[in-house]
């Protein structure tokens, strides 16, 4: 039977016995403990297994993270090896043998000049911590007001207040809180929804120029970085033209801003490599951001690559008592990077050429949905691809945001096999990089089953006339 992700309990004054202790991300203001989603026991490679003995092909590998599959005992042998041996020690005081050696694996895979590397717990703390470091090197450099931090509408950067300050997605700032004088926002790169009339190509000009504007209106000598998502992930797989990243890096250089990449998705085999900055796209950020795959969600681990030309101004700066107050408990967590180290051993092991070389099968079964008539556009870049949905296809009209039509195809999806990542009118897909061809074709076969239903739900029910 049908089994909604979300039972809410609508009763005017809630029985208290009935509220969950579990607050989960992203509540709403009247469901706030009154939400209880899908539960689920236990994986294996590809499959979670839910509470009600339903197995599923993880589609989104859990947040886009869970790389080399489920249950790995590779992975779980280090980090249960790592536990026996050193659990924890404090990164102020203390070094360990993982993080250093993680260090190095790091330093030696990143483009360019990224030598170092600042350890955190996550993606959020990544991010928070490559702009706190651009703010200590303009203040070391002398020139404190150039801490303006550029980011792109669609983004999605974290939850930490600064880093949560970066993101452009529908209701993001509705009723939250930001850093807003700090926070400057250019256009979504998203070529499927350009502004009217643009062809791809003046899209990309527009896009650039737009950035040169925003430089001589707020003077490059108040802008310290510029971030950016390879490919914007939570914003709904949007892949940018194809010199956008390239042209955005060169106006960076030219002015001295700092060019973040953010590949918290990208990195770790998403795209295929290490790192995608360079592999895929040709730039040499001054810092990348990671996290997810780093540890495949065995562990929360995140960390940003510096590149060691800042380091190097700092030494040389006038200020060398300055401190760069900054760090985590868990900085360098001696498990998390005992994992890390066995993931990316795991990944240079075969796991990376299979992502190669099934992601362009993955991408063209996947674009066979396009027939459906409730499907604008399906597209995507290595293991990650978006499936959007529209109301109608002449004019790529989006659907009502509160039809939830992301919502409505995960629940059939489950039902047929498959746990789906609705966004809004969307449905990401992004797989353990393990995944095997008869795995794709299920995916693509429930995800053409899960669509056609919500078509049909949709026609009954009055919202939708495609
Ligand atoms: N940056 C990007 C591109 C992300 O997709 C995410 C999470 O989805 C984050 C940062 C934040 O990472 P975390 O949730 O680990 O704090």
């Amino acid at each position: 039977g049908e089994v909604p992700a979300q039972e809410t309990v609508d009763d005017a004054s809630p029985d208290e016995s009935r509220l969950q202790p579990l607050i989960q991300p992203w509540p709403l203001a009247g469901s706030i403990g009154k939400t209880d989603l899908g539960l689920i026991l236990a994986g294996d490679g590809v499959y979670v297994k839910d509470a009600l003995g339903r197995s599923l092909i993880d589609g989104p590998a859990g947040m886009w993270c869970v790389n080399v599959g489920h249950r790995h005992p590779s992975i779980a042998d280090a980090l249960r090896d790592q536990a026996m041996t050193l659990t924890y020690t404090s990164p102020w005081y203390t070094s360990n043998n993982p993080a250093r050696e993680l260090a190095q694996m790091l330093a030696d895979r990143a483009p360019g000049d990224l030598k170092h590397v600042f350890l955190t717990t996550g993606g959020s703390s990544a991010v928070e911590t490559a702009l706190r470091l651009m703010q200590f090197y303009n203040n070391v450099r002398g020139r404190p007001q150039k801490k303006l931090i550029v980011s792109r509408q669609g983004a999605y950067h974290g939850s930490t207040y600064l880093s949560a300050s970066l993101n452009g997605r529908p209701r993001d700032h509705d009723w939250m809180d930001g850093a807003t004088e700090l926070a400057r926002k250019l256009t979504c790169p998203d070529p499927f929804r350009r502004p009217e009339g643009l062809s791809i190509d003046a899209f990309e000009d527009f896009l650039e120029d737009e950035f040169r504007t925003m430089i001589e209106k707020e003077g490059a000598d108040r802008i310290g970085a510029f971030i950016a998502e390879p490919v914007q992930a939570s914003g709904g797989v949007l892949i940018p033209t194809k010199a956008y990243l390239t042209r955005m890096q060169a106006v960076c250089r030219e002015h001295d801003i700092l060019f973040i990449a953010d590949e918290v998705v990208t990195a770790f085999g998403r795209l295929g490599h290490i790192f995608a900055s360079q592999a895929v796209f040709g730039v040499e950020p001054d810092m990348i951001t990671f996290a997810k795959g780093v540890t495949s969600g065995y562990f929360p681990l995140g960390g940003v690559m510096v590149s060691a030309r800042l380091f190097d101004e700092l030494r040389r700066s006038n200020h060398p008592d300055a401190m760069f107050a900054h760090g985590l408990t868990y900085s360098s967590h001696p498990i998390g990077c005992a994992v890390a180290i066995r993931n990316i051993e795991l990944l240079e092991n075969g796991i990376l050429d299979h992502a190669r070389a099934i992601a362009p099968y993955f991408q063209e079964r996947l674009k066979t949905l396009e027939d459906l008539a409730l499907v604008g556009e399906v597209r995507g870049i290595g293991l990650m691809a978006g499936i959007e949905c529209v109301a109608d296809r002449e004019h790529n009209n989006p659907l009502q945001i509160d039809i939830e039509v992301g919502k409505r195809i995960d629940r059939h999806c489950q039902d047929l096999g498959l746990l789906v990542r609705p966004l809004i009118n969307m449905c990401v897909m992004s797989p353990p990089l393990v995944i095997n061809k008869a795995q794709v074709d299920s995916v693509v076969e429930i995800l053409r089953q899960g669509i056609s239903k919500t078509m049909d739900d949709l026609r009954a029910e009055g919202l939708w006339a495609g």
